[in-house]
Order: C-alpha cells, then structure tokens, then sequence
C-alpha cells in the first residue's frame, strides 16, 4: 500500500467543468448569476424532499462564500448584537462560534449528550432558565450542530426553543444530507447553516449557504450578503453588509457535485457499514453509530473511541515532538505551537493509534476539541457534563470520502488490530 488514505477528499463527478465553461463562454465570471441560481434552486430540491412519503418543504437556499458566512448571516437575521448572548453546542468546529463573537455576542457553550454526542437538550433547558435568571435576557439563538454528520435530537430542541421563543439556527455543515424522522437536517430550525469547503460531502472549492424559511427571508440574508446596497441608480448604505455571495465559478462546481451527492452520502455510509463489521472484533474499539432508527447520519466522517485501558504500542513517546504545521493543513498556514502538550488533549493511546496509523499511510485525525475548553473561550459561560471531553480524550476520526475503497478499509482495521498491544 503506499497511496495515502485520507479522512475527505473532494470527488469530482466530471461535470464541474462543463458548467465552469458555460460561466466563461457566457461571461458570468461575477458572485451571481445562472450558476448561482441552480445550484440554489437543485439544494433547494435536495433539502425540501422527505423520507417519508410526506409532501416536500419549500424552503429558499441562498449560497454564500462559505459555511461560516452563512452562520454569521443567520445570527444577523435572528438579531444578534453587541452585548447578546447565544446558545452554541461545545463540541463542534470553531466556524459554530466565532460569528458570534464577530458579531460582539457571547457565545455560551452547552456540553454533549453520550448517544448522539450532539446538544444535550436538558443542558440546554438548564442553560436558558439560568442565563434568564443570571443577566435577565433570554438568549438570542440555539446552535446545535450535526456532529461529523449525526442529527441531533432537533425534536427535543424545537420543543424547548419553541417554549422559550428562542429561533433555532441549525449547524448542518458536515450533515448534508442527514437526517431526523426523515427530514433533512439544515430545515428544522429558523435557518440552516450547510458546507461546501474542501474536505466536506460536496465542495464549491470554498462555499456555503444558508436554508431559509422562505423566499423572503433569503432576499434579506442576500441584500447583507451583497454589501447592504439599498435600491438607488447610485451607491446608498442604511446598514452594515458583507461581501459573502458565492461566485458563479464556484457554483458551478457545486452543479456538477449535486450529480454525485447522493452517491456521495451512500458511499459514506457504506464506508460505516464495512467499518461496523471490520472493528466489531477489537476489544476496547467503539464505533460511534446512529443512536436510534430516528437518526440518519450521513456518516461525513466516521468516528472511533479508544478505551483508555486499551495498550498501544509507543503511546509512552506519545507527544514527544511537537508537530509542524496546524491540523487539516490550514491551507499551507502554520502557526507553531508553544508546546508539545496542553492541558486538555488526546490521551497517549489515542494519540500513539493516530501515529501508527499515519506511520501506516492512514491519515486519522482527533475529535474536535470543545470549544469550552479553547483558550480562546476561557472567559465564555459554558454548560458542561464532562461528556464531549471524554470524547476528546478518547476519539478519533477514520477516513470516510470516496475514494476510500473496501481494501483501503481492511488496510484500517488491520493496522488498528496491529498497533494495540495483545
Ligand atoms: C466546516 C464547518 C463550518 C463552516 O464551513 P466553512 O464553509 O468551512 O466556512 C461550520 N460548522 C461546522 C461544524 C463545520 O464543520
């Protein structure tokens, strides 16, 4: 084996570049145009269907530079502002929260339930009664977020949401697809955050968009993501806008991935399936799953926990270097470490497993580490039940994208088996 396996890497359906061409030959090499309005209109199509048999939604999609664009654009419109505060799940990527500080808000994290490892919706209930009582306002938003593809229990939320008066803005980046009770994540909530970067389901290169309730809510998301440019034959500004449109170059690559999104999220799950009966012999080895028949993960990434009575072999020179270059690549940015080690990170089982699959050509990466215990949220409120850095301590994602093939998979669970100490 020397090809490297790694955990997402975009797949090109092969139709990008006839509707890359079109945006040249016609001239639309400008953030709008036909591209753009496709690609909005077939997410649409994608996010309205049901499971069920039930009549479709008819939610409005508006495709932006990017995921975090599109968070930031959602809090916009459910009013946050200087001084708010906003419910943000803590196990998640950085681009759930920092809009909210952009915004001049707070964000206040709530921990992890263990089944779905997503949102817990009593921390939730207790976080809102308390942060009333505390500063006297009611929260202005709920973010939970579909954890490496998991729904949430947007049931359990849309109740207490829905009791509180608080909107629900749904964090779907890495779910496209997922689903609850057969209803695709992203349109439950007030708004729903979805993902095109590099590494996600489908990819834009760079992109996002935001679902919304209906055609004139995604007018209002579009006229801040355009700049704010109110309806005069000359430049006239009444509020502050953003440059956060997506291009039409972009949304052509995003026209020719919506031809492969569905065999996307089956390959992914396919990929989950053979990972259930590859690592079901391994002592010590969990493979995180959908909790209940309720839960459709789209299995974006598929994830592993680590006993930490498991032995693997080197786990004492575990942390022995600190590492070049920042997780994920950061495109090509590195900002070096001020240690080897902090004071919440992986235990050395996990990480010595993370090496030896690196050693292996695997690239495995730990669970995203809860924004509650970020450095650079020391001072925000936070919720917490010891659930998500449990799993941070024990985690690890495995690759999962499309070119993972079922040879690559037994070269994983081979490696695995191999790397703990009999
Ligand atoms: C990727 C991601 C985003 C943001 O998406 P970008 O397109 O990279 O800006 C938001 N939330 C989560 C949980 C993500 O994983």
């Amino acid at each position: 084996m020397n090809k490297r396996i790694y955990l997402c890497l975009a797949h090109m359906s092969g139709r990008e570049m006839d509707f890359i061409k079109e945006a040249f030959d016609s001239n639309w090499v400008v953030p709008m145009g036909p591209n753009v309005n496709a690609f909005e209109d077939e997410l649409a199509a994608f996010v309205n269907r049901r499971q069920d048999g039930a009549a479709p939604l008819d939610k409005a999609v508006a495709c932006l530079s990017a995921g975090t664009a599109a968070v930031h654009l959602a809090l916009l419109a459910c009013g946050v502002g200087p001084g708010d505060e906003v419910l943000v799940q803590s196990f998640t990527f950085c681009a759930s929260s920092h809009p909210v500080t952009y915004l001049g808000a707070t964000p206040v994290f709530v921990d992890s339930e263990p089944d779905s490892w997503n949102i817990d919706p009593d921390l939730l209930e207790k976080a809102i009664k308390d942060r009333v009582a505390v500063t006297g306002h009611k929260p202005k938003a709920i973010i939970p977020v579909a954890l490496y593809g998991m729904p949430y229990r947007i049931d359990r939320i849309t109740e207490i949401a829905d009791r509180h008066g608080i909107p629900v803005v749904e964090d779907a980046a890495e779910g496209l697809g997922s689903t609850f009770d057969g209803q695709v994540l992203g349109t439950f909530g007030r708004y729903g955050v979805l993902s095109f970067n590099g590494n996600k389901m489908i990819t834009t290169s760079g992109g996002g968009a935001l679902v919304c309730p209906d055609a004139e809510a995604k007018n209002h998301v579009l006229f801040y993501a355009t700049q704010a440019r109110e309806s005069y034959p000359y430049y006239q500004h009444e509020h502050i806008g953003y440059n956060y449109r997506m291009s039409n170059i972009c949304a052509g690559i995003g026209r020719g991935q919506m031809t492969v999104l569905d065999d996307h999220i089956a390959h992914h799950r396919h990929v989950q399936q053979q990972y259930r009966s590859l690592l079901a012999g391994i002592p010590g080895i969990t493979l995180h799953d959908n909790p209940s028949p309720r839960h459709r993960s789209n299995f974006w990434l598929c994830t592993i926990t680590i006993d930490p009575s498991v032995k693997v072999r080197g786990q004492d020179k575990a942390y022995a270097a600190v590492l070049a270059g920042a997780v994920g690549g950061a495109a090509g940015v590195t900002h070096a470490a001020a240690s080897a080690t902090t004071d919440c990170q992986p235990n050395a089982n996990v990480e010595a497993m993370r090496s030896a699959l690196d050693a292996a050509g695997i690239e495995a990466r730990p669970l995203w580490k809860p924004m509650h215990r970020q450095p650079v949220y020391s001072t925000a409120p936070a919720y917490t039940n010891g659930v998500s850095e449990a799993l941070f301590r024990t985690g690890l994602c495995l690759p999962a994208g499309p070119w993972v093939t079922d040879d690559d998979l037994r070269h994983i669970a081979t490696t695995i088996r191999s790397a703990i100490e009999q």
